[in-house]
């Protein structure tokens, strides 16, 4: 049985939170019957349904694992974020801005209905299909492997390793992802494509189609809480300004047409994926009480069994109930 509410002022030994969250992670993993894998993208039907896990990596290092932490996945969704970092890097802020927004939308992360309705204006935000589309189209190089390069080194700057892209996974959305190329012909006709509509969406697929793990989620999330800032050796991986804007969008629109919702009952910036991941994390937060990861963290949560909005179902449970309990909410 969960817990009720605790009083954290006693110890916030590593065991003890380890404790909590294996508890918390047996009890919402029954969750995940509510919920459906991804079946769009042939692939993402091979996942367990009945996976949960969670990692979450303090800034002070202290790191908590449970669950099915060590399943690999693919990110889908949650690179918008990583090209959106990488594009601005590359371009500069404004001219990112110039051709993609920072406005929710309220619509389905897939949605043509919307580009054609406000047929004048740029894509809403880079968290949705249209924007991250956009964005990919504005990373600089002419190949889909030379626009990827510097996504890749963003990733291997954070984690220590270079992730490999999952060729399947890649196969697999490139030979069914007609609502994306739909979106790309629409971004073309619009003229907000940057680069050939094939590479772009070439890219996509690939930036879509990086296995991680959830110890990298976490540990990404991590640095994004920081400001861009590796704690380890104090070096700046992300410009603070561009950081902030990623925490920004990830908690107005990072959990597709649910994320007000989110926002108001879990209340920090997150995005999600259709593979089951989500990546969390919690800013450094200012309170008169001891509480577990004052400091900041980076969260990474994986359960492939969806719910109706396409986020992890017990996993978005999950990470209500860990910020509930730890008053990690910004607001
Ligand atoms: N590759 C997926 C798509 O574009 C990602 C969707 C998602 O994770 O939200 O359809």
């Amino acid at each position: 049985m969960v817990q009720g509410a605790t009083n954290w002022n006693t110890e916030l030994t590593q065991e003890w939170l380890q404790n909590y969250v294996d508890d918390w992670v047996s009890f919402y993993r029954k969750h995940t019957v509510d919920g459906n894998v991804a079946s769009y993208i042939p692939i993402l039907q091979e996942a367990n349904r009945d996976h949960l896990g969670i990692s979450i990596v303090g800034k002070n290092g202290m790191t908590i694992r449970s669950g099915d932490f060590e399943v690999p996945f693919t990110i889908q969704s949650i690179s918008k974020v990583f090209s959106f970092i990488v594009a601005c890097m590359g371009r500069g802020l404004s001219y990112v801005l110039d051709r993609v927004d920072v406005e929710p939308t309220g619509e389905a992360f897939n949605s043509i209905m919307h580009l054609e309705m406000t047929q004048l204006k740029k894509p809403f935000n880079p968290m949705i299909n249209a924007g991250a589309i956009t964005v990919t189209s504005m990373l600089e190089g002419r190949t889909s492997d030379e626009k990827l390069e510097p996504v890749f080194q963003l990733l291997e700057r954070m984690l220590d390793y270079r992730p490999h892209l999952n060729v399947d996974a890649y196969e697999s959305e490139r030979d069914s992802s007609m609502r994306n190329r739909a979106i790309g012909y629409y971004l073309l006709e619009t003229g907000y494509l940057e680069s050939d509509l094939n590479i772009t969406l070439e890219t996509y697929f690939k930036q879509c189609s990086i296995e991680v793990t959830l110890e990298d989620l976490a540990r990404i999330g991590m640095i994004i809480a920081n400001d861009g800032e590796d704690p380890n050796n104090k070096e700046e991986i992300i410009p603070r300004q561009v950081a902030r804007l990623a925490k920004a969008l990830m908690l107005t629109c990072g959990m597709y047409d649910a994320s007000g919702k989110f926002a108001a009952y879990v209340g920090v910036p997150a995005k999600s994926g259709v593979s089951g991941g989500i990546i969390a994390l919690s800013p450094p937060r200012v309170r008169d009480e001891e509480l577990p990861f004052v400091t900041g963290c980076g969260i990474g949560v994986y359960g492939p069994a969806l719910d109706d909005k396409g986020n992890s179902i017990a996993g978005i449970r999950l990470l209500r109930h860990i910020a509930n309990q730890w008053d990690l909410s910004l607001f």
